[in-house]
């Protein structure tokens, strides 16, 4: 692409440091066994250069310089896991651990999740090409496709305008798990949310409208250019084998509109163009299991199921809390977890699983912090199955968050404090109304240790509620201890699971926020995750080390002379190749 040589364009560079690996001075230590060599990035004027092709190249550029820092370049991950906590900020996972530990009666402070127990770790620079605070959309197509894309875009690069179904094409994004199914291995996605949401859609989906998860949402102008919802785009997967698992809520976009739900007699399918995409996929895999409950779930003997399709929710699945009151029962992330992978490991060339924990976000949007720890707790169980399942010497996993929260954990709570309690700070603050040791505000009211910079727990008046504090759901009707100013805490329960934390800015959602979020990562591969990268990184230092993905980048036209994949595949390349029969396994 860019033919200048490498000195002129080191002379052209602006200071941006993470670029800095293509100048002399720069120079990584030559990797042990590898002749992997720096990758040049274009110099450009940021942020109006920046095309689909530059973050491509400056991703990978990243991947090797940190790969080859850590001495890591020739390790082998045969399977990859990637785990994404939706909106799981570092305080929500400090939270997190606190509540976990305290739960299990030990000590919260220094209780480690099974993620915080992985060897390498980096941070996470979410913005995306068009929002300083981004969504899940653009951040999960950063780190599916090695490309930094705009809000609201699934597997397809910045340069069209959302919604313009016609420019899309031709700006798809070739994702992780369209090139491990290519490569002939086993592909799955999973998550707590409908499995056509913003971050599974991003493991299969193309479309410049994250909203567009059944036919029924698109424009008519998109459906004449061509434009299909994301059910039907699972369902009709083009690489041979398609999605080999897939889990998780949104049967309903699925059926037909007027078919009743399984489950709920009152819950009828959305589909209009009268496709019932449940029997189109049972009647494409004769051999498959398709399961809409637990109980189904686990009657699978999952080791002789060659391919798995499970939507247990018409729309999201429960939150862990409310779980066990399902109606049809449904399976936790972990069990998911590991009956996924007992069906994808029978595949001897390996398998590449995303596992979402969906619902992190929606509790914390809800300004709901014991749902998003609950949820977190349950992903980090999730983490753990998969650890069980798998061989650390052959499995990459890598767990991170699309983007942060605007969750706080603050004040000087005392250790041990519960972590959904008031802040109780030494006895000296000891208050005659029973509160021992209560922290006081500067008009002295008691205050929680997790808190929200906006969203629906604001406890102040607005024009749309009175005073008081917040329970979940927000129910006007349920609003008590009504006082001037902040609410009088030391007579609410704030460990209630349905307890709203104030906010400082009254919004009907709580908001994402724009500062990194964390990488943890175990296995091989796993060590070069230092430092700080930016998010579409984290696609090439997983494709760098995983042969088969890797191998498929390159009979793309992708890879350098070193074999480094650094020019954006183009999709209908890969349409054409897996369509291919001599490359087919
Ligand atoms: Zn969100």
């Amino acid at each position: 692409m860019n033919h200048l040589p490498r000195l002129a364009r080191c002379g052209l560079m602006l200071a941006v440091t993470a670029l800095l690996s293509a100048c002399a001075s720069q120079a990584v230590t030559p990797p042990q066994g590898s002749r992997a060599a720096a990758i040049d990035v274009p110099a450009i004027q940021r942020p109006d250069g920046e095309t689909p092709q530059w973050w491509f190249r400056n991703g990978a550029a990243q991947a090797v310089q940190a790969s080859a820092q850590a001495n890591a370049r020739g390790q082998k991950a045969k399977n990859v896991i990637v785990f994404l906590g939706d909106g799981m900020s570092i305080p929500t996972i400090a939270a997190a651990h606190v509540y976990a530990g305290q739960r299990k009666g030990v000590d919260g402070e220094s209780y480690r999740l099974s993620f915080e127990q992985f060897p390498f770790s980096a941070l996470s620079r979410t913005y995306e090409t068009d929002q300083q605070t981004p969504d899940s959309a653009g951040t999960m197509t950063a780190i599916m496709t090695g490309v930094k894309t705009r809000g609201g875009f699934i597997g397809v690069s910045q340069v069209p305008r959302r919604q313009d179904c016609a420019a899309s094409k031709g700006q798809e994004l070739v994702t992780t798990l369209e090139l491990a199914a290519a490569a002939g291995m086993s592909t799955g996605a999973i998550t707590t949310t409908r499995i056509t949401h913003a971050t599974p859609a991003a493991t299969y989906g193309h479309l410049p409208e994250r909203n567009w998860e059944v036919d029924a949402e698109l424009t008519p102008e998109a459906k004449a250019q061509g434009c299909k919802d994301f059910a039907a785009q699972l369902v009709d997967f083009p690489a041979i084998d398609g999605l080999t698992v897939a889990m998780g809520g949104g049967r309903t976009e699925f059926m037909p509109a007027g078919e009743t739900d399984p489950e709920y007699a009152n819950k009828v399918g959305q589909r209009l163009d009268g496709r019932d995409l449940i029997a189109e996929w049972r009647a494409k895999h004769p051999g498959g299991a398709y399961v809409w409950n637990d109980k189904q779930l686990k009657a699978l003997d999952l080791a002789h199921t060659p391919r798995l399709l499970g939507l247990f929710e018409p729309s999201h699945m429960n939150f862990e809390h409310e779980r066990a009151k399902d109606k049809a029962g449904e399976p936790s992330l972990a069990e998911m977890t590991a009956s996924a992978i007992e069906v994808l490991k029978q595949n001897p060339n390996g398998f590449f699983l995303m596992v979402e924990g969906g619902r992190i976000d929606h509790a914390l949007h809800a300004g709901n912090a014991y749902r998003a720890l609950d949820e977190t707790a349950a992903f980090a169980d999730a983490v753990s199955a998969a650890l069980a399942h798998t061989d650390p010497a052959d499995t990459l996993i890598v767990v991170t968050a699309d983007h942060s929260h605007t969750m706080t954990f603050a004040g000087y709570p005392k250790r041990g404090n519960g972590i959904l309690d008031v802040v109780k700070g030494h006895t000296d603050s000891y208050d005659e109304e029973g509160g021992a040791g209560m922290a006081r505000d500067a008009a002295g009211k008691p205050y929680t240790t997790l808190g929200f910079a906006n969203g629906p727990g604001y406890t102040g008046a607005s024009n749309r509620q009175p005073e008081g504090s917040k329970r979940y759901p927000h129910n006007p009707s349920e609003y008590e201890h009504i006082s001037k100013g902040r609410p009088d805490l030391s007579k609410v329960d704030t460990t209630d699971p349905d307890y709203m934390q104030e906010s400082i800015v009254p919004l009907k959602a709580e908001t994402h926020g724009g500062e990194d979020v964390a990488v943890f990562a175990n296995g091989p591969g796993a060590q070069a995750f230092h430092g700080e990268i930016e998010q579409n990184a984290i696609f090439h230092v997983i494709v760098q080390h995983s042969p088969l993905i890797r191998a498929e980048l390159c009979k793309l036209g992708s890879c350098n002379a070193d074999g480094v994949p650094v020019d954006r595949p183009a999709y209908q390349a890969w349409l054409k190749q897996v369509n291919t029969p001599a490359v087919k396994q």
